[in-house]
């Protein structure tokens, strides 16, 4: 079994989580929760590379919504749990000046 998961193990083409996104304490932590490379300034990383861990399904939807949320983020959109509904709608409406 050793060397079977020597030999076969593969990404199948999925690789993540050469930059991961972590706590500030966690050493290992490239980017911090909103993307953005700790002890540089200005300066985000949109892809794979911040997932922690891998997910359990495919990637690439993640990653699209990884990219959403970045450009949320940037323009300065927060949307919390805690919002309702009606909230965040208005949030968006007003933004893009429409409502
Ligand atoms: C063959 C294959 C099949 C796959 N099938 C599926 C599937 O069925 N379902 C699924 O969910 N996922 C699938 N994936 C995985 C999915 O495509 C990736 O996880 C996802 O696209 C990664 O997104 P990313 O933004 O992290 O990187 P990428 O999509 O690789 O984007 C990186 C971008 O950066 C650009 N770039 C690179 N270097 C530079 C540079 N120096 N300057 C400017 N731009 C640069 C590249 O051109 C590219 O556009 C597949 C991947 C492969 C390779």
């Amino acid at each position: 079994m050793k060397c079977l998961a020597q030999i076969f193990t593969v990404t199948i083409y999925h690789p993540v989580g050469t930059c991961k996104m972590g706590s500030p304490s966690d050493p290992t932590a490239v980017v911090d929760h909103e993307l953005r490379v700790k002890n540089v300034r200005r300066l985000r990383v949109v892809d794979g590379s911040v997932m922690p861990r891998i997910t359990s399904g495919n990637t690439n939807a993640p990653i699209i919504m990884i990219g959403e949320k970045a450009s949320d983020l940037i323009r300065g959109f927060y949307v919390t749990p805690r919002m309702g509904f009606s909230n965040i709608i208005n949030l968006y409406t007003n933004n893009i000046g429409i409502g």
